[in-house]
């Protein structure tokens, strides 16, 4: 275990995809950088389906994004599947297929590799370390039974969806409960598995205003979840209830799922609002999932968390360089990320209505089909729905 300093030149609260690419991109630099995380481990335990664009179609999604190279060479071990179409299952089971190069990756293996070169690179890594307060330039952090106030220059604020430390804070994100969905996953092995497949299921029955996946882990295992937004939350049941009855009664997964077991239970909170509008106060960068960096319409936050946090890595450098203020921030995120994730809060806001009924969901992938789906699961929005967007925002007002 590390000593604590009581002075750091840039500190990253959360060692998630968006905390450990912005240590990498600080560390680089010969900064003193330092992670804490208040997990025991990193990448454990895995909150995430696992699922990420291929290199190939992260230019199809994030056209702008120039800093993908953590997203465009990593180690082959750490994919598992590669996959080749996502399947949409409407509530009354039609399916919509979707031309989409996937990788389904080891999460496990991929936070502990960016974790690795940011080690390489010089950061230092503190695990079972949580931030309590930020306050001025000062980060009140407890681990090992003491708390310790670590004096920094920059914080980057990488804490995931709902963070209390940006608690006071001006750009603290305004939520409501449209703008989250709870998650819940099992690993479930015993199954079979299409492993070039990656299948959404739609209905209210099942996943209430979000969908349910089943994401191949190899062709016996999958990463099997759901979502659920209270509001849609007509049947008033847990989440866990909502997973039971996808993987029992579902007219079309339940002949797969039924004969499976978990080997693993996860939940978390996904953010499903829009990115905040500036993400910099004062000496604070916030990144990734603490900042909605994650695509409201499918749940979506690898990709972006690692853009932003290399982008807030960089920043943090230039700024301790006295090459640029710390602001620039906002406008490095907002050009290479900002148009899609503005896009996949509002294609979220258009379909808010439609989840509402089982005959609207069916009515609407019917009208969308195949090739608007194509653009929609990559955050673009076809011309003739722009319209739409005023009409279901009022709407849901
Ligand atoms: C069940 C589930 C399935 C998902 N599936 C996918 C998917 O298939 N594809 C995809 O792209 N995205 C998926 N996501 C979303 C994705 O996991 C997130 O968008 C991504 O992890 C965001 O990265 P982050 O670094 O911003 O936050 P996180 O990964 O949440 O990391 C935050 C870190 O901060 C630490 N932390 C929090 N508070 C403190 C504190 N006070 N002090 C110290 N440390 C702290 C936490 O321990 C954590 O390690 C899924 C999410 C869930 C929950």
């Amino acid at each position: 275990m590390i000593t604590l300093p009581n002075e750091i030149d840039i500190l990253i609260i959360g060692g998630g995809p968006a905390g450990l690419s912005a240590g990498l991109a600080a560390a680089k630099s010969g900064f003193e950088t330092l992670i804490i995380d208040k997990k025991r481990e990193i990448g454990v335990p895995i909150q995430c389906g696992e699922f990420m664009p291929s290199p190939k179609e992260i230019p199809n999604i994030l056209p702008e994004a120039t800093h993908t190279r953590l997203l465009e060479n990593y180690p082959k071990d750490i994919v598992i599947c590669e996959t080749k179409d996502i399947i949409i299952y409407s509530a009354n089971g039609k399916k919509y297929v979707i031309p989409f190069d996937g990788y389904v990756i080891d999460r496990e293996k991929f936070d502990k590799w960016i974790a690795r070169l940011a080690l390489r690179a010089g950061a230092k890594l503190s695990l079972s370390t949580t931030a309590l307060e930020i306050k001025d330039s000062v980060v009140t952090v407890s681990t090992r039974g003491k708390k310790i106030n670590v004096s920094t220059k920059v914080v980057i604020v990488a804490s995931g969806t709902l963070t209390p430390l940006l608690d006071g804070f001006p750009i603290k994100p305004k939520f409501s409960e449209y703008d989250y969905s709870h998650v819940y996953q099992w690993v479930l092995g015993g199954i079979e598995v299409d492993t070039t497949v990656v299948e959404m299921y739609s209905g209210t029955r099942y996943a209430p205003g979000t969908y349910a996946w089943i994401i191949p882990r190899g062709d016996d295992m999958a990463n099997v979840g759901l979502g659920v937004r209270e509001p849609f939350n007509k049947d008033g049941v847990s989440i866990g209830e909502y997973l039971h009855r996808f993987m029992h009664e579902h007219p079309i997964a339940s002949n797969r799922l039924k004969s499976g077991s978990p080997l693993s239970i996860v939940g978390g909170l996904v953010p499903a609002a829009p990115p905040l509008e500036t993400a910099v106060y004062n000496n604070i960068l916030v990144v990734g999932d603490a900042a909605n960096m994650a695509m409201a319409s499918i749940g979506a936050g690898v990709p972006t968390a690692i853009i932003s946090g290399e982008l807030a890595g960089i920043s943090a450098v230039k700024y301790l360089e006295n090459e640029s203020p710390l602001a620039e921030f906002d406008e490095l995120w907002q050009k290479e990320i900002g148009e899609t994730l503005k896009n996949g809060y509002r294609i979220r806001v258009m379909m808010d209505p439609v989840l509402k009924r089982d005959d609207f969901i069916n009515l609407a992938l019917d009208i969308l089909g195949e090739k608007m789906l194509y653009d929609i699961i990559r955050g673009r929005i076809p011309k003739i729905l722009d319209v739409l967007y005023p009409i279901a925002a009022s709407i849901m007002k």
